[in-house]
């Protein structure tokens, strides 16, 4: 009998009672996962699920969703089956899993029939503990089959709003899931997903017919991250400045809008002395999960991607992510921004952004597919992300309300609490510009872009203003006061307000009805300034490797370095991500402790029975040797 099936008997033999629950749940806690308790809601959740009841899970990422289905799968009987679209992941969930000494296994499109025969015939026999499954293959009615020839525990249904239509994750093979209730009412579900609107809770419930399910919604705040966004100049330069100064030979993502822009970037910091793999989906295959595990299992290397890349990504210690675009929701910029500091070390989230992002998106929206409605709603999520970054007050409260938590003291840890932004009454500059564009509007029938006004309010004579002759113009050369890039600023500033619009694909300005407020009513318009260089945070020098070293004391950081080499060399040994091992929170403790037997090691969290018998001697080999 293995480890949890000791843990399944021990469950069931006894009155299937909470307390037995419980019970059988914190020592599978203990003796598998290594962990002393449980986080936040974990136990309620677990509890409630081992007595079978329906739960939908709002946790933001690294708040530790797995164990609250992955427990339960080890104490109830028969077999958990996963729901995830994360394909390309479900072989490092696996191995993640049987280092714990869980039997863990998956079903999906990439495996050979044989492979996968395999796997149905542990299950059918009652051989695992968690079988993880791609959506699609609940059309199958071979899958239903399968079910019912073994023997379900649970249904965790991870990633739950990919079933939602207003977010940004849809898959229409999500839609199935409600007949696992109508087939199945009698095993538990429990849905869980990382992205909190109240409108996509709403659908998950509607949609997988949860609503008696017992909604557990945590707090969304990612205390460990700092939020930064700054102006766009030198994107490329911006980025390693930052990586040089605050993140050298951390892990990292990048995310990029295109291909093209993931390559260029991948290749700018290579040549820079950056470690850095480009994703997207233009690559084939075979290098695209190269370039994924390579991330997976290397210490400090960086993904330049496009968001194809990283849901379900569970490397705990990547210390950043950058946005060198803008993303085209909160939602996905909470979400992108989420994959950073799951170890709840110091993390950035660090973003640039300018008038270009804008105007881009903007354009993306006018010649998206689908019908108004669903333009209105790219325009929402659009404007809710632009007032997010134009925001003067702190971007955590901001990112927190619009997640319906309603936060108020401001945070310390962004970068307008760290810098406050000086705001700037901008009504007159703000007039001159709309001015220019209603004056082209009406006297010449024209509309132009960003660029153009903004060379006009300059006065500059170039073959562009002369061939329209707008150099004849009232307004040309009222705007000298100020520079091009805070011209620039102050165009992007009122496209974010709404105070203009921009359309089409030149990108032509044109006013709304606020704009004529602005002009003809009085309407004052402040705005933030603009810092040439943004200077750096005091805090941020925290985040990144040295500061995770400067925790320790000075004499434990060689022992720490140690642990690190010989976990480097067993996880390329075992062929498992470094992480898979041990984690840098665990051997940060056992660096402190210096455990002298392997009773005191089996104390250390993360050191569960199973990488206690596999890794113990090796690691206390590794202390004497000190
Ligand atoms: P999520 O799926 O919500 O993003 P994970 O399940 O990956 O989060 O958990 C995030 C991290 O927290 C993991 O490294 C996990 O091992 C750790 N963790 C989760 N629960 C606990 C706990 N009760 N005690 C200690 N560490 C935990
Ligand atoms: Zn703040």
């Amino acid at each position: 009998m293995t480890l949890p099936d000791a843990f399944a008997a021990a469950a069931t033999d006894t009155d299937p009672g909470m307390d037995a629950g419980s019970g059988a749940a914190q020592e599978v806690l203990r003796r598998v996962f290594g962990y002393d308790s449980f986080r936040g809601d974990q136990r309620e959740i677990v509890e409630h699920v081992v007595a079978g009841g329906d739960a939908l899970v709002l946790m933001p990422t690294g708040g530790g969703k797995s164990l609250c289905y992955q427990v339960p799968a080890l104490v109830r009987p028969g077999v958990g089956v996963v729901i995830s679209p994360l394909i390309a992941l479900m072989q490092n969930q696996v191995d993640a899993l049987s280092a714990l000494g869980v039997r863990a296994g998956f079903l999906n499109s990439t495996q050979f029939p044989d492979e996968r025969r395999a796997v149905e015939a542990q299950f059918v026999a009652g051989e695992l503990d968690l079988l993880y499954l791609a959506p699609e293959r609940l059309r199958l009615e071979s899958t239903a089959q399968l079910f019912d020839r073994g023997k379900v525990g649970l249904f965790a249904i991870d990633e739950a709003h990919c079933v939602s239509q207003w977010g940004h994750d849809f898959r229409p093979d999500y839609l199935a899931l409600s007949m696992l209730h109508e087939r199945w009412p009698d095993v538990p579900r429990i849905a869980l997903t990382a992205t909190a609107t109240a409108k996509t809770s709403d659908e998950i419930v509607q949609r997988l017919d949860l609503g008696n399910a017992r909604r557990f919604v945590a707090s969304f705040d990612r205390p460990n991250i700092q939020y930064r966004i700054e102006p766009k100049n030198k994107p490329d330069r911006q980025l390693l400045d930052f990586i040089r100064t605050e993140h050298a030979g951390d892990a990292g993502i990048v995310y990029c809008l295109s291909r093209n822009s993931v390559e260029k970037t991948a290749a700018f910091l290579t040549e820079n002395g950056v470690s850095a793999v480009p994703y997207h989906a233009g690559l084939d295959n075979r290098t695209r999960a190269e370039n994924q595990t390579r991330f997976l299992r290397e210490d400090g290397l960086i993904v330049v991607a496009t968001i194809a890349f990283g849901m379900g990504i569970d490397k705990p210690d990547v210390r950043f992510v950058a946005h060198l675009d803008l993303p085209k929701s909160v939602e996905g910029y909470y979400q992108e921004t989420g994959r950073a500091g799951r170890d709840g070390q110091p993390s950035t989230a660090w973003m640039v952004y300018g008038l270009n992002d804008v105007v881009q998106q903007r354009k993306m929206i006018d010649s998206s597919e689908g019908d108004a409605a669903h333009r209105r709603q790219l325009q929402l999520h659009l404007d809710a992300m632009l007032a997010l970054c134009e925001t003067v007050s702190c971007r955590r409260v901001q990112l927190l309300n619009y997640f319906g938590q309603h936060e108020q003291q401001p945070c310390g840890n962004c970068d307008t609490c760290l810098n406050p932004a000086e705001s700037w009454d901008g009504t007159v500059p703000a007039q001159k510009l709309l001015s220019t564009v209603l004056r082209l509007k009406r006297e010449r029938g024209q509309s132009f872009g960003a660029g153009h006004i903004v060379d006009i309010l300059l006065g500059k004579k170039n073959p562009k203003v002369l061939q329209h002759d707008h150099h004849e113009l009232k307004v040309f050369g009222i705007g000298t006061d100020l520079r091009d890039i805070e011209w620039r600023g102050v165009v992007r500033q009122l496209l974010a307000g709404g105070l203009l619009a921009v359309h089409g694909d030149y990108g032509v300005l044109t006013l709304t009805d606020a704009s004529n407020e602005v002009l003809f009513e009085g309407r004052q318009v402040l705005l933030r300034r603009e810092r040439e260089r943004p200077t750096k945070p005091a805090r941020a020098a925290k985040a990144g490797k040295a500061a995770a070293a400067a925790e320790m004391a000075p004499a434990d950081v060689p022992v720490f370095e140690k642990l690190r080499e010989w976990r480097a060399a067993t996880s390329k040994e075992q062929g498992v991500p470094a992480y898979v091992v041990f984690h840098d929170a665990t051997l940060r403790e056992i660096a402190a402790r210096k455990p002298t037997s392997l009773a005191e090691l089996g104390t250390v969290t993360g050191v569960g029975e199973n990488k206690l018998a596999k890794y113990g001697e090796g690691v206390l080999e590794v202390l004497g040797a000190e």
